[in-house]
């Protein structure tokens, strides 16, 4: 199996999944999936949320070379963004000149948290708990008997007072849950849930929210990447350059958060689209990731980059990674499961190494064509074929009206819905 596949972009749509599911061994139930447009039956999508009349399709690309941990890995990428599918792939290309990406994650332990109130004494109902570790861990477990059997559940309780807030004195009671293969939310809930009542009796106070964390930071993922200088050069310039470019743009991220909102969005390009393509929470994975970067005083940028003493490009991404592949719609959504099945994910851990290494791609081919010719000339040319369809051309217009708007160095929406009249007139 290999995600290197030369001249995948020009094969014709079928024959390109047709090339998929043979490298990935695709059963045909994952391959039908794939060919069933939005991935999902309306009856299906009716049962999933609520009030539903419709179904909302994205295009669905698969990012290629990528090499993590020494495994080949074809990316599915749910996004409507043109370029990032494009970037990820060329970065995972030149990342192999240096052995890929090395990836890592914590066991997968997520947070709960109950909120105490009215409390009698603060700091007597803080040490009556943690004198009672072990009850409510053993509480927490019996709401979990399959998570249990799992070899997760319940693992830790930790304290944060707070002596004065505007609700008066709070008493915030973290639980960690290992959570195995899922993301975990509904599992801690329930768990919180069931220890409330024991808190409340422990610390003679009310024990008001008990819900999930999204800051996972008990759960982090990281990836790594190191590229030889002369694997970066491009166009009129040097590997050097690029590289050096590529720090001094990492470093404008470091002191200042406007850039570094912005360079953690392209982050979470990549991320999320993965997130997206296996039926993951990606809004909790957004707020996990923004915490984390705000989490040090000041909001700083998730990965750094960096040259080592023989001049090559480091680069490494750290932040909390609460992704499953099970739970959720990772299972329930036809596409989701067979986008999982496309990556061969064994662990919920494997999947958070993975989409560190996409995050790290994504910011690579960002940071590169800031620091060499701007983002925009790459970007408006694939930018050009949604101008044409805004505009109205038929899908055997499209690749017309783009080359000569390409050609022109005119890649607006009014260049292309002239040239889109021209042809129909
Ligand atoms: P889930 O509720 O479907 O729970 C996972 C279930 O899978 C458990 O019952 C577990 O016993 C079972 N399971 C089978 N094999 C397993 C394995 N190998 N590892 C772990 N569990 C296994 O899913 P969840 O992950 O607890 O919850 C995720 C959902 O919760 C998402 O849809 C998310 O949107 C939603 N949610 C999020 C938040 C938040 O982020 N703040 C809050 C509430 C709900």
């Amino acid at each position: 199996m290999t995600s290197r596949l030369p001249a995948f972009y020009n094969l014709p749509l079928e024959q390109r999944l047709e090339a998929l599911a043979q490298q990935a061994g695709l059963s045909a139930a994952d391959r039908q999936a794939f060919e069933l447009p939005g991935g999902l039956e309306l009856s299906q999508a009716d049962h999933m949320i609520e009030n539903v009349v419709g179904i909302f399709g994205l295009p669905l690309g698969v990012a290629l070379n990528f090499l993590v941990n020494g495994r080949e890995v074809l990316v599915p990428m749910a996004i409507e963004e043109p370029s990032v599918v494009a970037g990820a792939s060329y970065m995972a290309k030149l990342a192999r000149a240096g052995g890929g990406f090395t990836a890592g994650s914590d066991p997968p332990m997520m947070i709960g948290q109950v909120q105490l109130l009215d409390l009698p004494d603060l700091p007597a109902a803080a040490e009556r708990i943690q004198a009672r570790v072990r009850e409510i861990l053993e509480a927490a477990d019996q709401a979990l008997p399959g998570m249990v059997e799992l070899g997760g559940g319940a693992r830790e309780v930790e304290l944060r007072s707070f002596p004065e807030t505007p609700a008066g004195p709070m008493l915030v009671v973290h639980l960690l849950c290992d959570t195995r293969d899922a993301m975990g939310a509904n599992s801690v809930n329930t768990a919180l849930e069931a220890i409330a009542p024991l808190l409340e009796s422990i610390s003679g106070g009310r024990a008001h929210l008990r819900i999930l964390s999204n800051l996972a930071d008990r759960r982090l993922a990281w990836a790594g990447c190191r590229l030889p200088a002369a694997a970066l050069a491009y166009s009129d310039f040097s590997g050097e350059a690029v590289r050096d470019g590529i720090v001094e743009a990492w470093a404008f991220a470091a002191v200042d958060p406007y850039r570094a909102a912005t360079h953690n969005k392209g982050i979470m390009n990549g991320i999320d689209s993965v997130l997206i393509a296996t039926g993951n929470d990606w809004r909790a994975a957004e707020a996990g990731a923004h915490a984390y970067a705000a989490s040090q005083g000041g909001y700083r940028p998730l990965s750094r980059w960096w040259s080592d003493e023989q001049g090559a490009l480091c680069g490494e991404l750290r932040l909390p990674l609460a992704a499953g592949i099970v739970g959720g719609a990772t299972q329930a959504h036809p596409l989701a499961r067979a986008c999982l099945a496309l990556l061969g994910v064994k662990s919920a851990r494997e999947l958070a190494e993975i989409l560190a290494a996409v995050g790290l791609a994504q910011n690579l081919a960002a940071l590169r064509a800031l620091a060499t010719e701007g983002i925009q000339r790459g970007h408006m040319i694939l930018h050009a074929r949604q101008f044409a369809i805004s505009a109205g051309a038929a899908p055997d217009e499209i690749e017309g009206v783009v080359r000569q708007m390409v050609a022109e160095g005119e890649i607006r929406l009014e260049r292309a819905a002239e040239l889109v009249r021209q042809r129909k007139g």
